[in-house]
């Protein structure tokens, strides 16, 4: 029998057409290293969670007919106190509890979560479960999640480390709404043909509206409007635009939106008046710095709680004078230790008593303040370091504009723009999240010696090209201003 997950029916919850694509394998990618390692954490503390509870038995099987057999044999044992991935059937519907505990006269659903706070979707799976559970005829007297607890640190012992969120009233509520259609939308999500798409507010970051869906050959659509409320965009499909372009002239716009609106009008980039004032401003020697961190569920090293930020390497380039040559320095941690101290101290040696020191975006500053508030002895060095930042992107948000960027203003969308020469293709390691999970699985010890010389060099070279990208994009806005 063909099967619906909790991830399809809450897609299509949301866009019909997304969790019919969802359930027929429309554009299915391969997960990334980052979806894989988190995959793999939840899977850990699912392990976890269950080694609390002795008296639990494990529901194995794979496919879904069988392990709700086996779930229903279980419940039917009055030995059984507690069942591990127990599985209900409702229709087509197909859902898994992460455990099921026998309270009186009923069970106490529970769902485990890799996370230390409370998010906005775990009602929803908690109220998914609980409906299909429902409708399975498991009497659902008790709903709970299973986070993780800020307190815990590395070693601590395992009862430590969850803590329960009781949630039986609100997820009552949401599982009552969804019970509302459910039975259509399982028969849309089931048909031969794909739902209609519109595009709504709710294609925004879906991942099929250019590659597959209503996105497709949709240059410069609403969404590329910075900070664009649903409300406007609303107020704009009511007008029938679907592009910038179709925007009328007049219409209220942000500031920002209306730089943007008359860059891509007109197909000119934009500069403010007072960007060269600004870019003086950086004084020279001009350090380039950018970071890699890591953060994981468990932590990686005494002292550290679950999604501990752990900065576990840096790039640094130099140039002394406008134009003048470049020096390197770069810092890359031993991960069979927490790399923290020894960074934050040879980073205060590497960027020297003066000059700027140039980021892109407010993360370093996040970092190095964090440094200051752990190492009290170093807090005054690392306060001048943050006297001396100076953030690019900052910079091209308020002073500058190209219909290239199509709005945004990261380093990945505006490298190849000011500085077409420049690319990550070339590199193994193309993101930030692969480098930080790269690094936690060379300190959970998953790569051979060998695997770990390579690794170590591709993160140095990714690091790199960030602050090299950072210096051919100050190059490019000085030349502008010239
Ligand atoms: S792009 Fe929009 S209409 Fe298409 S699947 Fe995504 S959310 Fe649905």
């Amino acid at each position: 029998m063909e099967t619906i997950s909790k991830e399809v029916f809450l897609a299509a919850r949301k866009c019909p057409r997304k969790g019919w694509n969802l359930q027929h394998r429309v554009d299915e990618q391969e997960p990334s290293i980052g979806d894989r390692f988190r995959m793999r954490q939840g899977l850990e503390i699912g392990e976890m969670a269950r080694a609390l509870q002795r008296d639990g038995v494990l529901v194995g099987a794979v496919n879904a007919e069988e392990a709700e057999k086996i779930t229903r044999a279980l419940s039917g044992d009055a030995d059984v106190r507690t069942i591990f991935e127990a599985t209900a059937l409702y229709d087509h519907y197909a859902a898994r509890a992460d455990m099921l505990t026998r309270v009186n006269g009923g069970w106490h659903l529970w769902e485990v979560k890799s996370a230390v706070k409370e998010k906005k979707e775990h009602l929803d799976d908690l109220a998914y479960t609980m409906m299909v559970m429902r409708y399975a005829g498991y009497e659902i007297k008790e709903v709970s999640l299973l986070l993780l607890s800020r307190d815990y640190r590395f070693g601590d012992a395992v009862e430590d480390l969850f803590m329960e969120v009781t949630k039986t009233g609100s997820a009552l509520q949401r599982c009552r709404e969804f019970s509302i259609n459910a039975d259509e939308l399982g028969l849309e999500i089931l048909g031969c043909s794909a739902p209609t798409a519109e595009i709504g507010f709710v294609c925004k970051n879906c991942e099929y509206f250019t590659s597959s869906c209503v996105g497709v050959g949709l240059e410069a659509s609403l969404f590329c409007l910075p900070r664009l409320s649903e409300k406007k965009f609303e107020q704009l499909r009511e007008i029938g635009a679907l592009r910038v372009s179709d925007i009328p002239e007049g219409f209220t716009l942000t500031e920002n939106q209306q730089r943007f609106y008359d860059v891509m009008k007109s197909q000119v980039p934009w500069v403010s008046e007072d960007l060269g004032e600004v870019l003086n401003e950086a004084e020279w020697p001009v350090y380039y710095l950018d970071f890699e961190t890591t953060m994981t569920a468990i932590p990686l090293y005494p002292g550290l709680a679950p999604y501990a930020t752990i900065p576990t390497q840096y790039s640094i380039h130099i140039m002394h004078t406008a134009g003048g040559a470049l020096e390197e320095r770069s810092y890359l941690g031993d991960p069979s230790e927490n790399p923290q101290r020894v960074l934050a101290e040879k980073l205060i040696r590497d960027l020297g008593e003066g000059g700027s020191i140039m980021v892109y975006s407010g993360y370093e500053k996040r970092i190095i303040k964090a440094m200051k508030e752990q190492f009290d002895d170093l807090a005054g060095a690392l306060e001048q370091i943050l006297e001396r930042l100076f953030d690019l992107e900052a910079v091209i948000r308020k002073h500058y504009s190209h219909p290239d960027f199509l709005g945004r203003t990261s380093i990945k969308q505006t490298l190849p723009v000011l500085a077409p020469e420049m690319s990550y293709k070339n590199l193994s390691i193309q993101d930030g999240d692969s480098a930080a999970v790269l690094f936690a699985e060379m300190a959970q010890g998953r790569y051979t010696a060998d695997e770990v010389k390579k690794i170590r060099q591709d993160l140095l070279a990714y690091c790199r090209m960030d602050t090299l990208g950072m210096v051919s994009i100050h190059e490019a806005l000085r030349k502008i201003t010239n």
